[in-house]
């Protein structure tokens, strides 16, 4: 196997993956990748030089068995235990709310509002199937009000699409690592830098174009052209779906289908900084009821793992791509307006503020994929595989039919692809 020459085309968490099982099987790889860093969606940002900060992914999601553990375990990277449960919920009057007995009826009425469509003809907007639940007519404003903002931050949030687009019937199609979620205290930056360590990868270098050559594939960038035995592709979906990419050859029919079908959801961040905690610090999240549904519902508390006055505000859905419009000053005021109908007016405007906008980023599209009205969890595995009688593979979060949408689930998918490839090498000789 060892004279094949395989291009991963994208450094993330599955490319990086791939190339570095490939590489230390003694396969000779190049990773092609069009920023000027590696790590994709998982981004730690050096902007303060103390304070590191995830502007992607930020928690292990289940820690037991996940490999994302194995990588930090390895390199003793500091975690703390970080979990959605560990919440406090607040109004717009600053009024502290139990909500426990709430969350428990959402899940029971999504449960059942999904049941109520599950034998229609065709899938519906999860928002229809709950909408059209006597249940939530039934239910007291208020009551209905707090049920949303936990629809908004424990499914919105989670899987990053509107509940007005995902699939009630197949939206959750998804496997979990068990064993508590952690977030790593100096960001995923330094799992990354291990998993990339000693491979050949070329940065800023956009892939254009992939076309199948005479036993193998040429793949065209803005600065030139390589050619390889293997190509492994795992460009985000949102890059697939933006047509910036021309393959040279027609892609199966199931996996163009997948790629129509499955849509790229938005989760955006906004990190502040301030001179001091007035937040209560020991929730892990906050959580807030305000007037607009989804607008700042959910703040993850920075100060356990960082021990700094840190906190992060996240928007999802619609209501991300309608905040991710503004510009910083006009976003950190609407930050601030939230924190202060919880806070008070007393409390201090922040020291700094950083902000991501994953639509507008041409190397994403979005946050991460989510399986809308029209798609199913098979549509990933139809976009995984190869293609081009096992020329062309395909990796990344989007063809993860157990793990999608995650960090861990990349990683996995780009490690298999690293394997078929060896594994088709070798029968070929
Ligand atoms: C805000 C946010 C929060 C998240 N939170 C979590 C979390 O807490 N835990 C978790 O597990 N997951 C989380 N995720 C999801 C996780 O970050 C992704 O699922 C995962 O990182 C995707 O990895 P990937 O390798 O599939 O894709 P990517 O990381 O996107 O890698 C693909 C690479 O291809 C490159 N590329 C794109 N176009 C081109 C081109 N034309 N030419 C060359 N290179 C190109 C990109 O720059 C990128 O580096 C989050 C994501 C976001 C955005």
């Amino acid at each position: 196997m060892s004279a094949a020459r395989v291009l991963v085309l994208g450094a993330g968490m599955a490319g990086l993956g791939a190339a570095r099982l490939l590489h230390d099987k003694g396969v000779q790889v190049t990773v092609i990748e069009a920023r000027d860093r590696i790590g994709g969606r998982t981004h730690t940002s050096h902007l303060w030089p103390d304070l590191p900060v995830d502007l992607g992914a930020s928690w292990i999601h289940g820690v037991t068995s996940n490999p994302l553990t194995a990588i930090a375990d390895q390199i003793g990277a500091a975690r703390t235990v970080s979990l959605y449960d560990r919440w406090a919920t607040f109004d717009a009057t600053g009024r502290l709310l139990d909500v426990s007995a709430l969350e428990t009826r959402t899940f029971a009425l999504m449960d059942k509002a999904r049941a109520l469509v599950d034998d229609h003809d065709s899938d519906t907007s999860l928002k229809a199937a709950i909408e059209g639940a006597p249940a939530w007519a039934a239910l007291a404003p208020e009551d209905r009000r707090i049920m949303r903002m936990i629809l908004n931050t424990r499914i919105e949030h989670d899987y990053s699409g509107d509940w007005s687009r995902l699939s009630a019937w197949y939206f959750d199609d998804d496997a979990e690592f068990v064993g508590g979620d952690v977030v790593l205290n100096k960001g995923f930056g330094p799992l990354v830098a291990h998993l990339s360590g000693g491979l050949d990868i070329r940065l800023g270098e956009t892939v254009r174009a992939v076309l199948p050559v005479s036993g193998g594939v040429r793949v065209t960038t803005t600065t030139g052209a390589h050619e390889a035995d293997h190509v492994i592709v795992t460009l985000p979906l949102g890059v697939l779906k933006s047509g910036d990419i021309r393959f040279g050859q027609s892609l199966a029919p199931a996996r163009r289908r997948a790629i129509k079908r499955l849509e790229m959801g938005l989760l955006n961040k906004c990190w502040l900084r301030f001179d001091r905690v007035f937040w209560p610090p020991e929730p892990d999240m906050i959580n807030f009821v305000g007037s607009k549904a989804g607008l700042w519902a959910e703040w993850m508390n920075g100060f356990p793992s960082t021990g700094q006055p840190l906190i992060v505000g996240f928007n999802g859905g619609n209501m991300a791509d309608t905040v991710e419009a503004l510009d910083d000053r006009a976003t950190t005021a609407s930050a601030m307006e939230a924190l202060r109908a919880m806070f008070g007016t007393a409390i201090p405007d922040p020291v700094a503020a950083q902000i991501s906008r994953w639509r507008q980023d041409p190397f994403a599209h979005g946050a991460y994929s989510i399986i809308p009205v029209g798609a199913s969890g098979k549509d990933r595995g139809a976009l995984a595989g190869s293609d081009w009688q096992g020329r062309l593979s395909f990796a990344g979060e989007a063809c993860a039919q157990d793990f999608p949408a995650t960090a861990h689930g990349a990683l996995i998918t780009g490690r298999r692809a690293a394997k078929d490839v060896i594994q088709a090498a070798s029968l070929r000789g």
